[in-house]
């Protein structure tokens, strides 16, 4: 039986390539999406150890219903990966109640709903691997991204936290912040502005979906790392 993993946000960008580039890897992966149905099926069609899922994951009722279609169909979660995430960019003074909560709901409640709803069965098992995709923005703050500054800082604390929580029951918890990757949630960028974090990068380039997968590969392959929070962003900002 191969290992089972469920991805939210698998739809597009970074996780839609984690999904991919896994189930090439032999994993069966479950991957969520929401709103691009079109692009998840095109996922489903391009490998066949890629089934899908639609729930919005801001929702506890629709993480249960995503989590329970898992269990009945493939028995079990090994691996969950958090990814599922918006972003929005505007002063702090400006932002109203409806933005900050669907922010705030879409990043970081969802990693609640879906640890809480996962754990059930990892504890039992005395078995599991959550990676959540935070961000660089969550370890140093961004200007005119509080909300969503916040809502990955929150992702830091609860990898951390539950790291020490589940770590008995040989469950492991880590976090990815990345740095800028090229995905449509940087698509607000002139080239102008990525010229300029390319400068700023001593790697000088800004990062691929690819480079992503690289560290959730070595994430589920090490046994002996939890609780930490790793930043693969070219050293454009080390702390
Ligand atoms: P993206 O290309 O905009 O893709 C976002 C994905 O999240 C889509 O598949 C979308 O699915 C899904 N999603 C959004 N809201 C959802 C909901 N309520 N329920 C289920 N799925 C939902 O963004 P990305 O760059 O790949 O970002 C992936 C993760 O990496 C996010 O957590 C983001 O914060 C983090 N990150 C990205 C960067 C970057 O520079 N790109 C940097 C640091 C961290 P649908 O389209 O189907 O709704």
């Amino acid at each position: 039986m191969p290992k089972v993993v469920l991805i939210t946000g698998a739809s597009r960008g970074i996780g839609r390539e984690v999904a991919n580039k896994l189930a090439k890897d032999g994993y069966k992966v479950i991957a969520n999406y929401n709103k691009s149905e079109k692009e998840a099926l095109k996922l489903k069609e391009e490998n066949e150890n890629i089934d899908i899922f639609k729930a919005d994951v801001s929702k506890r009722d629709e993480c249960q219903k995503l989590v329970e279609y898992t269990i009945n169909n493939y028995e079990k979660i090994d691996i969950l990966i958090n990814n599922a995430g918006i972003s929005k960019v505007g002063l702090f003074t400006d932002l109203k109640d409806n933005e900050w909560e669907e922010i705030i709901q879409t990043n970081l409640y969802s990693a609640f709903y879906m640890s809480q709803e996962v754990l059930k069965n990892m504890i039992k098992e005395k078995n599991g691997c959550i990676i959540n995709i935070s961000s660089i923005w969550g370890i140093v703050g961004a200007s005119c991204e509080v909300a969503y500054s916040i809502s990955k800082a929150g992702i830091n604390g609860m990898t951390k936290a539950l790291a020490k929580e589940v770590g008995p029951s040989n469950i492991r918890v880590n976090a990815i912040a990345p740095g800028m990757i090229e995905t449509e949630m940087i698509s607000d960028l002139t080239e102008e502005d990525k010229k300029e974090i390319i400068e700023e990068t001593p790697l000088r380039k800004i990062g691929k979906p690819a480079d992503i997968y690289k560290t959730v590969k070595y994430l589920i392959e090490d046994e002996y790392t939890t609780g930490q929070i790793i930043s693969p962003n070219g050293g454009w900002i080390i702390t």
